[in-house]
């Protein structure tokens, strides 16, 4: 895209003006991440599928949005190698997380391993932690997922935790449903919060059903909208009502800007995470149409 130029982007009506001069965020300037209110939160999962040509492109592309829907908070995850250019390059108002963090909790001898307060001092605002894929290849259990949750808090980053159910999963029906989501893997979660509700307030939970991300399925309105409201339901029985009500749950698989609507419209539903289309131009259209359908509840 051109500096300065009106484009249109995706199949979508919505044009955004491209800026002149891209607002540049700095480590400094993202020091201690504040969320104001329960905005809807969009967070780009860039995976390990990013070069260092592909990272220059879409930080440019972010850069260039003209302005960041008030009610829409935005973030980005790129692959640990990156973390640094987007923490410099990226502008201020799009927040960065790792995809992953470790449960160490100082600086030390853990090679290999990522301490949350490196994180932190790096720019870095969240901590994306229990993505489907780290819970298949690395085999990571629900404790480790939020043991790793509590590191990033402890630390003063975000958590957004990962939590969703597999194709034979979802075919088994809600009690089998009920009992991944809730009884492993959102069970895991609070045995290592507690119900303390300043550490609830910094995280966010992404439903992401396994069988929908990368795969071009998507879990309908309706069906993205029940399981929302079955995790908030179980929140504010063990936790407490405010907490439930505060809690940003995000739904992600293989959501695009033709299917961001109508999924932003659903009352539960206060976020996505994007895998795919946070790669390309697709990820403008996705904010846009999520701001419109956040006009339709
Ligand atoms: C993801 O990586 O979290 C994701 C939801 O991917 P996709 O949007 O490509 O399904």
């Amino acid at each position: 895209m051109m500096a300065g130029t009106l484009c249109a982007v995706g199949v979508g009506t919505v044009m955004y003006l491209v800026a002149n001069k891209p607002a540049k965020g700095s480590k400094k300037a993202r020091k201690g991440r504040k969320t104001e209110g329960k905005k809807f939160i969009i967070g780009g999962n860039w995976k390990c599928e990013t070069n260092c040509a592909k990272v220059d492109e879409i930080i440019t592309r972010l850069n260039g949005i003209e302005s960041i829907p008030d009610a829409i908070e935005i973030y980005c995850c790129p692959p640990f190698p990156h973390l640094a250019t987007a923490t410099i390059d990226l502008r201020a108002d799009i927040a960065v997380s790792s995809q992953d963090c470790g449960v160490m909790e100082k600086y030390g001898a853990f090679t290999g391993d990522s301490f949350a307060g490196m994180l932190k001092d790096l720019g870095c605002e969240w901590a994306l932690v229990g993505h489907s894929e780290r819970r298949q290849y690395q085999k990571e259990s629900s404790e480790l997922v939020a043991a790793k949750a509590a590191a990033a808090l402890k630390q003063g980053l975000g958590a957004v935790v990962c939590i969703g159910e597999s194709k034979t999963e979802r075919e088994g029906g809600l009690s089998v449903m009920k009992k991944v989501l809730l009884d492993d893997q959102m069970t895991a979660l609070l045995k290592a919060l507690g119900n303390d509700q300043s550490a609830w307030a910094n995280v966010v939970i992404a439903y992401e059903p396994v069988w929908a991300i990368g795969t071009g399925l998507s879990a309908t309105p309706a069906m993205a909208q029940e399981t929302h409201k079955l995790i908030r339901d179980w929140v504010a029985a063990k936790i407490g009502p405010t907490t439930a009500a505060n809690l940003r749950i995000q739904y992600g698989g293989s959501v695009k800007g033709a299917t961001a609507k109508e999924l932003a419209a659903q009352p539960d539903i206060d976020g996505f995470l994007v895998g795919g289309s946070s790669l390309k131009d697709d990820f403008l259209l996705i904010i846009s149409e999520a701001e419109a359908g956040l006009k339709m509840r």
